[in-house]
């Protein structure tokens, strides 16, 4: 007898789970609480649904990270990417869908898997027994939300986001920019070093001000709560309270020298913080806003030595479940303290349908792997999934932890490449190359384990 798997969350990443656990033989229950408690994002009761837009970005599987996800996804026989290019619709380069025939297609091949149980259901407690994974997405119901801060601690799980942009730093002007610590802090040299600073003399400074408050921004949804929470005020807002907030804020000069041009005092500094242990990505400290992302990218690219930025993720402040994923989770996405619980999908600190999707599969395939005894080996660092698992599980901060997007900046460099813009097209289509070889063999390797396993029985 195989032990049943629980998912919890019929979503991207919980169906995607369900799929993939099933084909491998492993009897699943999913529960989901709609149609019977619904959410303020969700409109129907089927399995799938995609809350806003009906995009799953771009399907370039040789020049983008998110177009990479879904080769690998497809390549993996993933539920969501396959029914995606039934009811795909034109789009140029990006895999868009009839959200409607998309989701029922998705609930219709569930319910008809000889190995699925869906329990229209709303589970409130995380079991300290059985096999889980919880998939419950950024709108997790509030009850099961209070019982996973009590397993967590409430520090380790977030009930917004506020997100700070991310920028690749090899976009970073650095003839402009320096790296210091405010007042030389730290014990090490890296940590005397560990911001990086952009100055603005005054003129920049209001400019910067007269942009933000101009700016277009996007409201809360209804239902959402528009309070926001101390501490993590959009800059915009700061703005509105005073054009001199910033400056004592975020944007504060002092206890800083700027080594490019040490004579001249900055009026303001915007400083960044590294945000992967690669230290390709760097996040801009304090910098959540509501700007909408067309002038997030004009504003930003204001700031002196970020003329050039590519943002890895833009910012942002949303109601969003999710946790500490670099603190709680192993690198199998199970819950250290409890490791019967398995999370999946956004609520583990990705963020977007694919990602979340992809975080469902890998969790329904270790998770199967276990109910049946098999060994898994870690989806390799090179794939897309396994930079992004990589990432949530031990790659980031855990300090600044913050939901993310799959992009490149999360793959380990590739030597002897040309940097800069000038070199990308060659190093994407490099790493789409690395990353396709090693989640092919990382798949191979699984059918080859499966066919050793039947010819032995
Ligand atoms: C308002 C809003 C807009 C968004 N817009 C986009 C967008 O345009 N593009 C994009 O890529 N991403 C968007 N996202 C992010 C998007 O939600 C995720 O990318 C994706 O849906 C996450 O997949 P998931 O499976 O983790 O969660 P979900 O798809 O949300 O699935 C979670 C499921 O769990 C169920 N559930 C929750 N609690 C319980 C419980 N206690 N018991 C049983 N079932 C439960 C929910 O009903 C839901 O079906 C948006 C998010 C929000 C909140």
């Amino acid at each position: 007898m195989i032990e049943e798997l629980h998912i919890v969350g019929g979503g991207m990443a919980g169906s995607e789970a369900a799929w993939q656990a099933a084909n491998l033989g492993v009897p699943v229950v999913l529960h989901e609480m709609r149609p019977e408690r619904g959410t303020f994002a969700h409109k129907t009761g089927n399995l799938g649904e995609m809350v806003c837009s009906n995009s799953f970005r771009s399907d370039d599987h040789e020049q983008n990270a998110v177009g990479l996800l879904h080769w690998e996804m497809k390549a993996a026989g993933g539920l969501i990417m396959d029914t995606a290019y039934r009811h795909r619709l034109p789009a140029g380069g990006a895999l868009a869908v009839d959200r409607e025939l998309f989701a029922e297609d998705i609930t219709a091949a569930l319910s008809a898997h000889p190995n699925v149980r869906v329990s229209y259901e709303e589970v409130t407690e995380l079991p300290d027994r059985g096999r889980w994974i919880f998939a419950t997405g950024p709108l997790t119901s509030d009850a099961l939300g209070q019982s996973i801060a009590r397993a967590t601690g409430s520090d380790a799980l977030a009930f917004f986001d506020a997100i700070a942009p991310i920028v690749h730093a090899e976009s970073i002007d650095m003839d402009v920019a320096w790296m210091q610590s405010r007042y030389d802090k730290g014990e090490t040299e890296d940590e005397r070093r560990a911001y990086l600073n952009c100055p603005m003399d005054r003129e920049t400074y209001e400019a910067f001000i007269d942009a933000l408050l101009a700016a277009d921004k996007t409201e809360f949804h209804e239902g959402e709560t528009a309070g926001y929470f101390d501490g993590c005020l959009p800059i915009e807002v700061m703005a509105e309270r005073g054009r001199e907030t910033l400056r004592h804020g975020p944007m504060k000069p002092v206890g800083l020298t700027n080594s490019n041009d040490p004579e001249n005092k900055p009026y303001a500094v915007v400083q960044l913080r590294r945000d992967n242990a690669l230290g390709t990505l760097f996040n801009i400290v304090g910098f959540q806003t509501k700007m909408k992302y067309g002038a997030q990218k004009e504003v930003f690219r204001m700031i002196p030595g970020l003329e050039n930025a590519r943002f890895a993720r833009l910012g942002g402040i949303h109601r969003n479940t999710f946790l500490n994923s670099p603190t709680l989770l192993d690198a199998g996405m199970r819950l250290r303290a409890q490791p019967n619980v398995r999370f999946a999908g956004q609520i583990t600190g990705v963020e977007g349908y694919v990602e979340s999707a992809a975080m469902g599969l890998l969790a329904g395939r270790m998770a199967a792997a276990e109910a049946l005894g098999t060994a898994l080996e870690p989806a390799p660092q090179d794939s897309a999934h396994g930079a992004l698992v990589h990432h949530i599980t031990g790659g980031a901060e855990a300090k600044t932890f913050q939901p993310m997007n799959v992009n490149f900046g999360l793959f380990r460099p590739l030597e002897g490449l040309r940097g800069g813009r000038k070199g990308r097209r060659e190093r994407y289509k490099a790493y789409t190359d690395r990353a396709k070889e090693a989640w092919t063999g990382w798949l191979e390797g699984q059918a080859a384990g499966a066919a050793q396993t039947e010819a032995a029985e």
